[in-house]
């Protein structure tokens, strides 16, 4: 979990007015992404960055009792501890005038996204589970991560163990 002073706000999402946190340079490298989103005609919003282990350990139990089951809430919430939310340098993207695609699998069929998979690693951003991830969690079209610099790569490329 990242400390309080090595995040910086990129806003609050729409739907809870919760503010969204970054760590500052994933926070810098998102701001740039959606400048150049908007040039491009989108509204690309943050949905969620960085939490902590009380706020993981909520949504997991929320996960567990709508999923059944532990091994079924894996595959859609990581478990306390296990996050990529965590570090500080993954968020949820969604679309400003499309709430119903928010942390849906349907985001990957709304125009930003295609402009996304485009332009996002230029400014530091990949998918972390693609379809068919060796992680085994379903495709979340709406997850990224920074990779944009050596720290936040050594953190995803390295062990292959967070989730
Ligand atoms: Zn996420």
């Amino acid at each position: 979990v990242a400390p309080r002073q090595a995040l910086a706000s990129v806003g609050k999402y729409r739907q809870t007015g919760r503010v969204v946190r970054l760590r500052k340079p994933a926070a810098q490298a998102f701001k740039g992404l959606q400048k150049a989103a908007k040039a491009a005609g989108h509204d690309l919003i943050p949905v969620s960055g960085h939490r902590t282990l009380e706020y993981q350990k909520n949504l997991f139990e929320r996960a567990k009792a709508k999923h059944g089951s532990v091994e079924s809430a894996v595959r859609w919430v990581a478990p306390p501890g296990y996050s990529e939310h965590h570090t500080g340098y993954a968020l949820d993207l969604g679309d400003g005038a499309r709430a119903a695609t928010d942390v849906d699998p349907s985001f990957e069929n709304v125009p930003l996204f295609a402009w996304l998979s485009g332009n996002a690693r230029t400014f530091g951003f990949e998918i972390s589970f693609p379809p068919n991830n060796p992680q085994g969690v379903n495709y979340e079209p709406w997850h990224w991560r920074y990779v944009g610099d050596a720290t936040a790569r050594a953190l995803f490329h390295s062990t292959g163990t967070i989730k």
